[in-house]
């Protein structure tokens, strides 16, 4: 092999993920894991019940259509109408993708060139630099500092340049919780407008705002649907992160340059849940309100609880993560600190600087996962202020 590295230079450097890792140490300790952000209990029981009913009745155990089950389509195209009053065509403006990722990673591998640059939102969802990495793209990050972790509307205008490509949005925003607010997102239309740019937007946690906080796509916005790809999944919405079921819409030169590039990287998603998936998103209003409240209600208890163990805790507007500081603990650096924290008291989370390009940024922040049991919760929050007085 000639002494070559086997990994090629676009995913050189990429590695294992830190969560990874972080779940590894948590079944290894007995930690309790609000490292890596999926749910400790199971979504609607109606939903799992059609997933099997799907299976029983041979609806999707043989390749379903590379775009996707039409009554999935039908289904998302009146999620984005019934929630955001957005219209798109079920057969032409809707495609279904073995999770957000696929539709995520398709995007970059159709829509860039090499050497194309992408705005992001820093710190980001690890996908994404990965992603951009595999299409050739460059990734231009514009970051999000503490302690409100916005976006500075001149840094991002600063970093468009006559080679970006497009703007990956994430809102609410994995991992500080920021949902971007009316002001925010018609600069950045207005940006995108003016420069001719594409907008890939992560929505994967939509249905996840509290504080009467709204969740707009910036797909609704003046001259925007016709140049944005909206991209979400079941996952996170209906607590199945298993299923690996979600979707990109947009106008329909977009939509066919994603199914371009997944037809050959899965050609399908897994046919019994696309199916389920219909079924979930035509839930009632009730379980969606429901969804937010629970996760409202975790969110206080968690972040009520760090701030009494004595971290400086930033309390997200969305998503089901909570940054925290861990400098008044007398720490500074956030990675020894995960890499202790299952020892010193049974709990595991993620260092800040694994979302950043800057792994410098965010050195002394911590994210928490808050989609656990209450009571697991509460057990964390316990362990975690033993260390409060107890030395770095
Ligand atoms: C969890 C997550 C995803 C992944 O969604 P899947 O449907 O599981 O592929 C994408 N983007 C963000 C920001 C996430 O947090």
């Amino acid at each position: 092999m000639g002494g070559r590295p086997l990994l090629n230079r676009r995913l050189a450097g990429l590695g294992t993920t830190i969560f990874a890792e972080m779940s590894a140490i948590a079944a290894a300790t007995g930690a309790i894991n609000l490292g890596q952000g999926f749910p400790d209990t199971d979504g609607p029981a109606r939903v799992a019940e059609a997933a099997v009913r799907a299976i029983g009745r041979g609806h999707g155990n043989q390749y379903p259509p590379s775009q996707g089950v039409p009554e999935l389509r039908r289904a998302v195209a009146e999620h984005q109408q019934r929630f955001y009053g957005l219209v798109r065509d079920p057969d032409t403006e809707v495609v279904i993708t073995t999770g957000a990722t696929e539709a995520i990673a398709a995007a970059l591998l159709a829509l860039l060139e090499p050497g194309d640059e992408v705005i992001t939102l820093d710190p980001s969802y690890d996908a994404y630099a990965a992603c951009i990495a595999m299409a050739g793209g460059v990734r231009v990050p514009v970051t999000l500092r503490a302690p409100s972790f916005r976006p500075d509307l001149d840094e991002l205008y600063a970093a468009v340049t006559p080679r970006t490509r497009l703007i990956l949005l994430n809102s609410p925003h994995n991992p500080t919780g920021t949902v971007l607010g009316p002001a925010e997102l018609t600069a950045i239309a207005a940006l995108a407008v003016d420069r001719d740019l594409l907008v890939v937007s992560d929505e994967v946690y939509e249905h996840l705002v509290y504080d009467g906080v709204r969740h707009v796509p910036i797909a609704s916005l003046p001259g925007m649907g016709e140049r944005t790809l909206s991209i979400s999944s079941l996952g996170k919405s209906f607590s199945f992160t298993g299923w690996k079921t979600g979707w990109a819409t947009g106008p329909a030169g977009l939509v066919a340059a994603v199914q371009t590039a997944r037809q050959y990287l899965t050609f399908t998603a897994p046919g019994p849940f696309q199916y389920a998936a219909a079924e979930a998103l035509r839930l009632p209003d009730d379980y969606f309100a429901g969804l937010r409240d629970d996760m409202r209600h975790r969110r206080d208890l968690l972040a009520d609880g760090l701030r009494e163990a004595g971290l400086d805790v930033f309390r997200p507007q969305g998503t089901y993560f909570v940054t925290a500081d861990i400098t008044p603990l007398g720490h500074r650096d956030a990675v020894a600190f995960c890499r202790e924290l299952p020892e010193r008291c049974g709990v595991v989370a993620v260092p800040h600087s694994v979302f950043h390009a800057d792994p410098e940024a965010g050195r002394s922040l911590v994210r928490f996962a808050f989609c656990k049991r209450t009571e697991v919760l509460s057990e964390a929050v316990t362990r975690l202020t033993s260390l409060r007085g107890r030395p770095a």
